[in-house]
């Protein structure tokens, strides 16, 4: 079971900029307000150029930790511009207009959020964890 948000825009000069903006405002409104986003390059079929998005890890707060492998950052989502292509076989002119999509799973969202140290935990339907989450 898989479950996935997924972000798109798509208008006349939808640049980079906007989609660092709109990730960097998402991410600290589903974490904190000091959570620390960056963007690596990476590659996916129908983005380009493509992103994967790190977050500062939220057990250590980017001091390095057994969660984030020491690094400080946990990757959280992939993101890119539309490739041009995706867009003509929309039907939408690529030389007028351009956009921006990501996705993340939520699952992992959750299981960052909520401390939980393993996905599984969240389809056990164990009562004594369902009890502790507050949505
Ligand atoms: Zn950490």
């Amino acid at each position: 079971m898989f479950h996935q948000v997924e972000g798109l825009a798509v208008a006349e000069g939808i640049t980079m900029g906007h989609l660092k903006g709109t990730l960097e405002a998402f991410i600290r409104q589903l974490f904190t307000p000091d959570t620390g986003v960056r963007l690596r390059p990476s590659y996916f079929p129908f983005t380009e150029p493509s992103a994967e998005v790190d977050i500062t890890c939220p057990f250590c707060r980017g001091d390095g930790c057994r969660v984030c492998s020491k690094t400080g950052w946990m990757e959280i989502l992939g993101a890119g511009m539309v490739d041009p292509r995706v867009l003509s076989g929309c039907g939408i002119d690529p030389k007028i207009y351009s956009g921006f999509a990501f996705g993340l799973g939520i699952d992992r969202v959750a299981m960052i959020r909520y401390g939980m140290p393993n996905i599984r935990m969240l389809f056990d339907n164990d009562e004594r964890l369902l009890r502790q989450v507050k949505i």
